[in-house]
């Protein structure tokens, strides 16, 4: 195997690089982690105004775009960064939704505005009674009888949890059930639905992780056919598109590898009650070398979908299996790094002073919260063992 990268991508990388050097700031890191929101308009409008959500993804379904390689790198970088880039990632998601099964509505009205940075969107899978089980949606559409006027009407009702941004997307992809007779993954149609529309609101979560997320509530919402996304009762047909890209290259999988710099900078001046420094005990750096042997693993796993992408061909369960060693890792490199620093570890963070920011206990409570969202570790297990290694069948 070539591990050396074309030239282009690491020209994107630098670009990316520069980009970042030019357009983040301490004080948007700073407000990321104290609200919980990991989007800036700000720094998303910038971004998206040097064309890369317009230019897309080439791939399936579109000839044009950036390579999917580029797309790993931009993402890499900003998770290194620590840019807030969860809009950047849902902005992307769902406009390469809409280019491969939106209607000339949604090109013509929605699809600019995520290109020009104006509007993000949110995920509306989960439910409190689905989320591993996602094919479970329960919240209704049904179409509203007799409604005057050429276009059909639905009437939506129910709740989705966990949706994460919901408080400033302008969209949210909406799982819903249109036939309750069918077979569960054929009762599904999907939608992309206005924020503004009457009959929405939503509540804060807060994640141990420091994440905000949300409940949305959907009470009577009339929402117009023309927002339907690809066929009625074919919205299982959408999610497949939805988790492809998800589970490939739109995220970050490289928390492990800023959680060891951290953590070797502060090794490096922190003494024991004996005055020796942290880094010179031996048992430190053998567990610091096992981080970094993982962390490297991770980036390899992280990049082969992408790779496989980026040579045309769909990425399958390899996404599952780097996501499942990546917050594996994580969470063994979080629990070594909580033991190694003693007391200091488990300092929470001090937020907004630019003093010491807990970086230990935040590792600590955010990487098991990592093991849950995009799949959980168990359901990537399933994934991998039936569609990888032709085990049976999960029930
Ligand atoms: C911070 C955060 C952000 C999120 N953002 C979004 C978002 O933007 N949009 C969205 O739609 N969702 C989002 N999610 C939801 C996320 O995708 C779900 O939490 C996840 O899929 C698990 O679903 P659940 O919470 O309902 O747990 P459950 O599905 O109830 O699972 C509970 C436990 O049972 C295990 N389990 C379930 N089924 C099986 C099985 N078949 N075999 C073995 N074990 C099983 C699970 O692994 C887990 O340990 C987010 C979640 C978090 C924590």
């Amino acid at each position: 195997m070539d591990f050396a990268p074309k030239p282009s991508v690491e020209e994107f990388r630098a670009s990316i690089r520069r980009f970042i050097a030019d357009h983040l700031t301490a004080e948007m890191v700073e407000r990321a982690h104290r609200t919980g929101t990991f989007h800036d308009w700000d720094f998303h409008r910038t971004l998206a105004a040097t064309g890369v959500i317009a230019e897309g993804m080439a791939g399936p379904g579109r000839a044009t775009g950036r390579d999917p390689l580029e797309l790993y790198v931009l993402f890499d970088e900003l998770g290194l960064a620590g840019a807030p880039f969860y809009g950047l990632a849902n902005a992307m998601l769902v406009a390469g939704i809409i280019e491969q099964i939106g209607s000339d509505f949604h090109i013509r009205e929605v699809l600019p505005k995520f290109h020009s940075g104006e509007a993000i969107a949110a995920l509306g899978y989960s439910e409190p009674g689905s989320g591993s089980d996602v094919a479970a949606a329960a919240t209704r559409a049904e179409r509203v009888p007799g409604h005057p006027g050429d276009e059909a009407v639905w009437l939506v009702n129910g709740q989705k949890m966990f949706t994460t941004l919901v408080h400033e997307a302008g969209y949210v992809i909406l799982l819903t059930r249109t036939d309750p007779d069918l077979p569960k993954h054929r009762g599904l149609t999907m939608f992309l639905v206005p924020m503004d529309l009457p009959g929405i609101d939503f509540q804060a979560i807060e994640t141990m992780g420091g994440d905000r997320t949300n409940i949305t509530y959907f009470t009577d919402v009339h929402l117009p056919d023309r927002w339907r996304l690809g066929e009625v009762n074919g919205g299982w047909d959408v999610m497949k598109v939805a988790l492809a890209y998800e589970r490939g290259v739109f995220g970050n999988m490289n928390q492990g590898v800023t959680l060891l710099r951290r953590f070797a900078e502060w090794a490096r001046t922190a003494e024991r009650s004996d005055g020796t420094r942290l880094i010179d005990d031996p048992g430190v750096r053998r567990r610091l070398a096992r981080i970094a042997v993982d962390n490297e693993i991770t980036g390899l796993l992280a990049l082969r979908p992408a790779l496989l992408a980026s040579q045309g061909r769909l990425p399958t369960t390899e996404g599952s299996v780097a996501k499942l060693f990546a917050s594996e890792a994580y969470n063994r490199a979080a629990e070594a790094c909580q033991e190694m620093a003693g007391t200091a570890g488990l300092l929470s963070p001090v937020r907004g002073d630019g003093g010491d920011w807990g970086f230990v206990d935040l590792a600590a409570r955010d990487a098991p919260v990592t093991a849950i969202y995009g799949g959980t570790s168990e359901i990537q297990r399933n994934n991998i063992a039936e569609h990888r290694l032709g085990l049976p069948r999960a029930r």
